[in-house]
């Protein structure tokens, strides 16, 4: 059985406690590999790296600190195929889907920071006849990372790449249930140059290692992605020693449907919107709200669509959906059918567990689920499941599906589809979210703030915001 290893100034390495974690195939249900069950002592060997490390990185030139991440940006591209597979094995999600979106996402994750920091400026303010102030942008140290397991190497690139970009050094936590892509990331940073001890990656489980990490004195910045729970400990445990701190954290996201939208491009993109990666994308709308007058023609095709999708074994080139991340978290999202079905709703399709041929008997595969007749505020509607799992609801007025939209605790994304200009933008205005799409869903330019409100998260990532985050500002002030 293969062994993943923890990489740690510059080297792979067998963790310090000597004890593995079963790691899961789901798509089959089987154990395929172990991962090091990483523990506080594994954190300290890796502080003591990037301690040593942080003065050559955060003193290398920019361009020499950019080449090297350009590098290694180019160094997945280079192994493009096993890094494909290694995710889609690994998370259970179709190969295509780790083909167009996870690995290319990672790729230019890390050219996208490589670049943006040879155009990061800070700023200067002149008081006329009395000095001039200037801003320093300096990295903040050692900082640690924790990413979650739905995009596991596209999210953990998108905190490591402006951390280092920045010139931090990093003690970096993937999600136990999906180490793979993150422990391939070692050799590829060392391939590109990387300094030994500037990126180190640790394998474990969040509530051992993890904890480490957070609670770590030398580290002084959390880049965190993950569920708001984890997000609400992270924040209460850093607090009282004031940790810089970004919480990417869960999600409820409403996706408004109005009579005058495109209703084939909405249909198209509303079954996306659903049940990409199985429903497990923080952004996928999940409470589908459609205006009244459409509501039986989108019912019946969207149904007529959803029980029409291919749920198949990743690598089948047909899969729509693959297998669920693990068995627990399938179990979890079949029991908020049965409490959809308590409170009243009704499956229009799906609900149940699909059963492939062997070797995939075992597999931890779900048909895509639609679910009508709930109240906006019951518990189907209110709480994250983070699975093919979705509500449709009919709505009469615009105030009456911004009320609906805006009524849990979260507050992360939002989709809207209206040909009603005016319309968009005032709904837009008003909704709760961190980022609305209008007539689109998941269109990313990198550059744009990403995060959420409410119990969807603290502070922004992507462009400057995430250049932002890793750095510390300093003014100066010259008397003239
Ligand atoms: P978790 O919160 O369970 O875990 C996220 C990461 O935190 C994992 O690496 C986990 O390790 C680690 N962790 C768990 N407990 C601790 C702890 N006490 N201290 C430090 N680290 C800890 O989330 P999931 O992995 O289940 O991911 C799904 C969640 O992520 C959903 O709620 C989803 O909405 C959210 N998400 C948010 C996004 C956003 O951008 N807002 C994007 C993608 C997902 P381990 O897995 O080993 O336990």
């Amino acid at each position: 059985m293969e062994k993943l290893r923890n990489f740690i100034n510059g080297e792979y390495c067998d963790p310090t406690t000597g004890e593995y974690i079963d790691n899961y195939e789901p798509a089959t249900g089987k154990v395929y590999s172990l991962i090091p069950n990483s523990g506080t002592e594994d954190v300290q060997k890796a502080v003591d790296a990037a301690e040593k490390a942080f003065p050559i990185w955060s003193k290398m030139s920019i361009d020499e600190r950019s080449k090297i991440l350009v590098k290694l940006s180019e160094g997945i591209a280079a192994r493009m195929d096993e890094f494909t597979k290694a995710e889609s094995r690994d998370n259970g999600k179709p190969l295509s889907l780790a083909t167009h979106v996870d690995i290319p996402r990672a790729v230019s994750n890390f050219h996208f920071f490589a670049t943006a920091i040879l155009h990061f400026a800070s700023e200067s303010h002149n008081m006329e006849g009395v000095g001039v102030n200037y801003t320093l942008r300096k990295p903040i140290g050692i900082v640690g990372c924790i990413s979650p397991w739905n995009l596991p190497l596209y999210l953990f690139s998108w905190k490591i790449a402006p951390a280092l970009a920045a010139g931090n050094c990093i003690i970096a936590k993937p999600s136990e249930v999906t180490p793979y892509t993150a422990y391939l990331l070692g050799q590829v940073a060392k391939d590109a140059g990387m300094p030994d001890g500037v990126l180190n990656i640790l394998h474990g489980e969040g509530h051992t290692v993890g904890d480490a990490i957070v609670k770590h004195p030398k580290i002084k910045a959390i880049s965190f992605t993950g569920g708001t729970k984890t997000g609400e400990y992270i924040a209460r445990t850093a607090a009282p020693v004031f940790k810089k701190l970004s919480l990417e954290l869960g999600g409820k996201n409403p996706n408004i449907i109005f009579d005058d939208c495109d209703f084939k491009e909405m249909l198209s993109t509303t079954l996306r919107s659903s049940f990409a990666n199985q429903g497990q994308i923080c952004l996928c709308g999940s409470r589908i709200f459609v205006q009244r007058g459409i509501y039986d023609k989108f019912k019946a095709e969207f149904v007529k669509r959803v029980s029409e999708t291919v749920v198949a074994e990743p690598n089948d080139p047909k899969a729509k959906l693959g297998a669920l991340v693990s068995k627990s978290h399938l179990e979890k999202v079949l029991s908020y059918v049965k409490i959809a079905q308590e409170e009243g709703g009704t499956v229009l399709t799906g609900g149940e567990r699909v059963l492939l041929d062997a070797p995939f008997d075992n597999g931890y595969y779900m048909r895509p689920t639609v679910i009508e007749g709930l109240s906006y505020d019951c518990r189907t509607n209110q709480e994250e499941i983070f699975g093919p799992v979705v509500t449709i609801t009919p709505f009469d007025t615009e105030e009456e599906a911004l009320m609906m939209a805006n009524s849990t605790v979260y507050g992360l994304s939002a989709t809207l589809w209206t040909s009603d200009l005016k319309r968009a933008h005032r709904m837009a205005n008003e909704i709760h979210a961190g980022i609305v799409w209008i007539n689109a869903w998941l269109v990313r330019d990198l550059r744009t703030p990403f995060g959420g409100v409410k119990a969807s998260g603290v502070g922004r990532e992507g462009g400057w915001e995430a250049l932002r985050f890793f750095t510390e500002p300093k003014n100066v002030f010259v008397k003239y």
